[in-house]
């Protein structure tokens, strides 16, 4: 019988800017070997529909390239249908384009992700206060 451990811990940022990204990569490695579980999984999931969860590398340039092809190509103010009721049509699309959530293997205690693979929340809507949902299932 392999007994499964089922851990959850909610991640609470206020973000400053209307687009913007969370590093999120040092709570969850955190909560991860907090759990002490040998395998299994781990989901990150954004509450949002405004928000988008995404993997990769913490570079200033990368970071800054990657909300300016998200801008790029879900633009402001371009007449979208969705913006009669509270202008953010763009931040809707880019989360439904991007995803709301990422999973990654737990192996000997470990988050399996690459040197690169960082975890970030990316804000599309903000400044506001949004939560993720960081959940660990495994084995001890
Ligand atoms: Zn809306």
């Amino acid at each position: 019988v392999i007994k499964v451990q089922v851990y959850f811990q909610e991640v609470t940022h206020t973000t400053t800017k209307r687009v913007d990204l969370v590093d999120l990569t040092d709570q969850v490695t955190g909560f991860v070997h907090a759990c002490n579980v040998s395998a299994g999984i781990c989901l990150i999931d954004s509450f949002h529909s405004t928000t988008a969860i995404v993997v990769n590398e913490h570079e200033c340039g990368l970071m800054t390239d990657l909300l300016t092809k998200i801008q790029e190509l879900f633009p402001r103010g371009r007449g979208w249908l969705h913006d009669r009721v509270d202008d953010n049509a763009d931040a809707h699309l880019a989360s439904m384009f991007l995803g709301h959530s990422t999973a990654f293997p737990i192996k000997d205690g470990q988050l399996c992700r690459g040197t690169w693979q960082n975890i970030f929340l990316v804000e599309l809507d903000g400044p506001r206060t949004r939560r993720v949902l960081v959940e660990v299932l495994g084995t001890a």
